[in-house]
């Protein structure tokens, strides 16, 4: 889907920092592709073409899945909801537990935002483990919706996290493979 140049431009934008925030992590600095607008804009349209008359509604984890997410919301003319760390949302609200390399985290999202049947977009920055996705689609699930797609900037391939999303049936998106 994304053009070769699109790709390009990304890798080239993105910036790869060793050991951060811990030893061992290659983190992604998405950042500096919002110093360009017209990049910005290239790579909301390539989410949006992918998502484009599939789904109801885009529920965006925080919080860089905000950053792209309600661009291709507003693009889509459907509504966004906004998946929570622990802690932040008002009620009523559910959580969901998910594993961490050392622990466990959990993400609410409320409860009177999302309607049964409704064909879900999740959309996150970045693809690691896919723990913090998999709890995403659990708590778009308890509510009687369907995660219907998953998308992505990033995927860190070699982290195997679609094989967690396999469960839900659903089209996932990544417009860049480390
Ligand atoms: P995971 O639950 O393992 O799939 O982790 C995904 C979440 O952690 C995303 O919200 C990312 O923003 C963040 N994350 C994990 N690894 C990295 C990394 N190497 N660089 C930047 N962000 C990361």
């Amino acid at each position: 889907m994304a053009s070769a140049e699109l790709i390009q431009n990304l890798e080239n934008t993105i910036d790869n920092i060793p050991d951060f925030p811990i030893e061992g992590i290659q983190f992604k600095d998405i950042s500096p592709i919002f110093l360009q607008p017209q990049l910005y804009e290239e790579v909301i349209k390539d989410f949006v073409e992918f998502s484009k008359g599939k789904i109801d509604v885009v529920c965006g984890i925080e919080s860089r899945g905000y950053l792209f997410g309600i661009a291709i919301a507003v693009a889509l003319e459907v509504p966004f909801i906004l998946i929570r760390k622990k802690g932040k949302l008002p009620p009523p609200f559910i959580g969901q537990i998910y594993d961490l390399e050392y622990g466990n985290s959990e993400i609410e999202m409320k409860t009177d935002q999302l309607k049964p049947g409704q064909r879900v977009l999740i959309h996150d920055d970045l693809l690691a483990t896919g723990g913090t996705t998999e709890a995403a689609a659990k708590l778009v699930e308890k509510q009687g919706a369907i995660p219907a797609q998953f998308s992505f900037l990033i995927e860190l391939d070699g982290l195997n996290g679609t094989e967690k999303l396999k469960k839900f049936n659903a089209e996932i998106y990544s417009i860049l493979k480390y």
